[in-house]
C-alpha cells in the first residue's frame, strides 16, 4: 500500500473531534450511536477501501431519506413536480419518470429499471432537487450528511454532486483523484 494512500492517525482523530463537536452544536440526539458510525468508517485504514464504503453509506442515506419522505411523491410514474405542472394546466415538462426522463434527449435514462428504479449508483443524481422542491425547502449536500461532513474536501464535493448518469466505480476513481 503506498504511503499517501494510508490515513494519518491526526488527520483521523480531527475527522472524529470535528464531526463530534458539529453533532453537538446541532444539538442532535443519540450522539454516542451517531459516533459509532464515524468510527465504523475510520477504522478502514486504507483509503479507497474508506471511500467506497463511505460511498454505499451515503447512497443508503439518501435513498432511505427520499422513500421515508416521499419527496419526489411519484403515482403512476409523475412525480410532484410534474403533478403540480398537471394541475396548473402547464402541458410542458409533463412526462413520466421524473427527471430520470431526458427532456431535451427525450428519452427516459438508460439506468432507470421499470417498477424498480435506478440500477446504479450515483451521489449526483441522488442529492439533486428541481427548483419545485428546491422552493419547497429540500436540499440535499454531501457536507450535511454528519458522517461524511468531514471527510471530503471541496473539489470531491463538488465533483460528487455535479457528475450524473455514472456509477459508483466511475465517480469512486474521480474522488481519488481530486484528493
Ligand atoms: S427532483 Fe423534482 S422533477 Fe425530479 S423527480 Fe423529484 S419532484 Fe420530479
Ligand atoms: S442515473 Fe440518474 S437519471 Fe439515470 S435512472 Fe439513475 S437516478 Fe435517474
Amino acid at each position: 500500500m503506498k504511503i499517501k494512500d494510508q490515513i494519518r492517525n491526526q488527520k483521523d482523530t480531527r475527522i472524529y473531534q470535528k464531526t463530534k463537536k458539529y453533532l453537538e452544536r446541532k444539538k442532535e440526539t443519540d450522539i454516542e450511536e451517531k459516533m459509532k458510525v464515524v468510527e465504523k468508517i475510520l477504522e478502514l485504514k486504507e483509503l479507497e477501501k474508506r471511500y467506497s464504503y463511505l460511498y454505499d453509506l451515503i447512497c443508503d442515506y439518501l435513498d432511505y431519506e427520499f422513500k421515508e419522505k416521499n419527496i419526489c411523491g411519484f403515482d403512476c410514474g409523475l412525480c410532484k413536480r410534474r403533478k403540480d405542472m398537471i394541475a396548473r394546466n402547464i402541458q410542458k415538462d409533463t412526462y413520466e419518470n421524473g427527471c430520470c426522463h431526458g427532456y431535451l434527449k427525450g428519452k427516459t435514462c438508460e439506468h432507470l429499471e421499470p417498477g424498480k428504479g435506478c440500477k446504479i449508483k450515483n451521489i449526483g443524481c441522488k442529492t439533486f432537487t428541481c427548483f419545485y422542491l428546491r422552493k419547497q425547502g429540500y436540499r440535499y449536500h454531501v457536507k450535511d450528511i454528519y458522517f461524511a461532513r468531514y471527510f471530503f474536501n471541496p473539489r470531491q464535493l463538488f465533483y460528487m454532486e455535479n457528475t450524473f448518469f455514472v456509477d459508483k466505480p466511475i465517480i469512486l476513481e474521480g474522488i481519488m483523484k481530486r484528493r
